[in-house]
């Protein structure tokens, strides 16, 4: 099993970070050379060679990276390639392997150094640093007084998480950040952080929020759907045009780009919901949680879920699906995930115990007794309360997360809107929107 740590870089001169910025943008420089030799090669029907066939780049590199720094970048567009190769045949590639930047924003800063091409060696106490120490090339050592033996030295700022072999590691700088940073897979690693407790999470499985959470420790997660719902509909329209289109004319062109259409919109359901399952998992741990509780809905689908809630449930999330997926994964993290029913903690509510009187709209669930709160977050904690013996005290403010096409960003504003007037009385039960 490999993990990952992240930590940031900290160069500790001037210098330090001038040397640095310099073995990225040579890599960055050798990747583009490359990859634009093994595009021409691919593409000019002129050129007579294989995209294989190209300039010795180690030995053009060889100085300001090292031998064994120059090589992993080129492993890395041979990498490009095969995959890119691997995909054509299945009519999955979506375009030439990139450049790592372009001509007016500048290249991006990245490279790749081999597991024995660097030292992580992290502080014990508190007065001590976390040092990085990576191999670069003869001349880049000599324009930079760093001695033949000596290796770059460079702070790191962060935790390691995990423990176990060392593989490459990624380094890159952040324009947003504008840091520094890295990325360490370790293989056959162990946790080094909290170990588990005895606490229990809760989670709301819905279809505008795909993931209400409420723990044992008081804390609350709220994974936001509608976006990604709203680019699948997008995706699945016009998939349903090019049907149509292919219906009218038999063109294999449309019924080959539908197919590709629908690769494109469950893969990429499947990495945000992946990504989704990882995050929350993490967090989970974090909070010493061992056993997670997910509603069991197979049964109320039918009978109170609307008609969209439902299309929304089996064809965008496919709800058994993501159960298992959060199941693998909450086992790599040492939790175990129990399926329980969920009859009505969807409307109950959590004040005065009233089910049927409860109005369920869009967010927000109120009650007649002057109750009135995000609704699939009450759910969460109600259906926590039910399974778990634990004294659950008064939940912290809920932290919530919107999907950015790459990560479970947290939401600026993450307070649910609580401040509500009037209630509208046109649903009364369970409703998605
Ligand atoms: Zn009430």
């Amino acid at each position: 099993m490999k993990r990952v740590n992240t930590f940031r870089v900290v160069p500790r001169s001037d210098a330090d970070a001038e040397c640095l910025r310099r073995v990225l943008d040579a890599s960055a420089s050798l990747w583009n050379q490359l990859n634009y030799e093994r595009r021409q090669n691919f593409t000019d029907p002129d050129i007579d060679k294989s995209v294989w066939d190209t300039e010795d780049y180690r030995k053009q590199y060889v100085g300001v990276l090292g031998s064994a720094t120059a090589q992993q970048v080129i492993r890395k567009n041979d990498q490009a390639w095969r995959s890119f190769f691997k995909l054509k045949e299945s009519g999955e590639a979506n375009g030439l392997p990139g450049y790592w930047g372009n001509e007016d924003e500048g290249r991006d800063l990245r490279s790749y150094i081999r597991n024995d091409m660097y030292r992580l060696r992290w502080a014990t106490g508190n007065s001590e640093q976390s040092i990085l120490e990576i191999s670069i090339g003869k001349d880049l050592k000599d324009e930079f007084n760093i001695g033949h033996r000596e290796r770059l030295r460079l702070e790191v700022q962060g935790e390691p998480k995990w423990t176990g072999e060392q593989c490459q590691l990624e380094l890159f700088y952040d324009e947003r950040s504008d840091q520094f940073r890295a990325i360490q897979p370790v293989s056959d690693c162990s946790r080094q952080d909290t170990p588990l407790a005895d606490e229990t999470a809760a989670l709301d499985v819905g279809a505008n929020n795909i993931v209400a959470c409420s723990t044992s420790t008081g804390q609350q997660f709220l994974y936001e759907g509608r976006d990604l719902f709203a680019r699948f509909r997008e995706t699945t329209e016009r998939i349903a045009e090019y049907q149509a289109l292919a219906k009218a004319d038999e063109g294999r062109y449309s019924t080959q780009r539908i197919r590709q259409l629908y690769r494109k919109r469950t893969a990429r359901r499947d990495h945000a919901m992946d990504a989704l399952a990882r995050d929350l998992m993490e967090r989970l741990h974090d909070e010493g949680v061992s056993t997670v509780v997910v509603g069991d809905l197979t049964g109320v689908l039918e009978t109170h879920w609307s008609v969209e809630a439902n299309a929304k449930t089996h064809n965008f999330w496919a709800f058994r699906a993501f159960l298992n997926r959060l199941a693998y994964t909450a086992e790599e993290y040492g939790m175990e995930v129990e399926a329980r029913s969920e009859a009505w903690t969807s409307q109950e509510c959590p004040d005065c115990g009233e089910y049927d009187e409860t109005v369920r709209h869009s967010d927000t669930l109120t009650c007649p007794c002057g109750f009135d709160g995000h609704a699939d977050l009450t759910a969460s904690a109600t259906f926590l309360n039910r399974h778990t013996d634990r004294e659950v005290g008064s939940m912290a403010r809920p932290v919530r997360f919107k999907w950015d096409a790459h990560t479970w960003a947290e939401s600026p504003h993450s307070r649910p809107n609580e401040v509500r007037t009037h209630q509208q009385k046109t649903f009364v039960g369970v409703s998605a929107e």
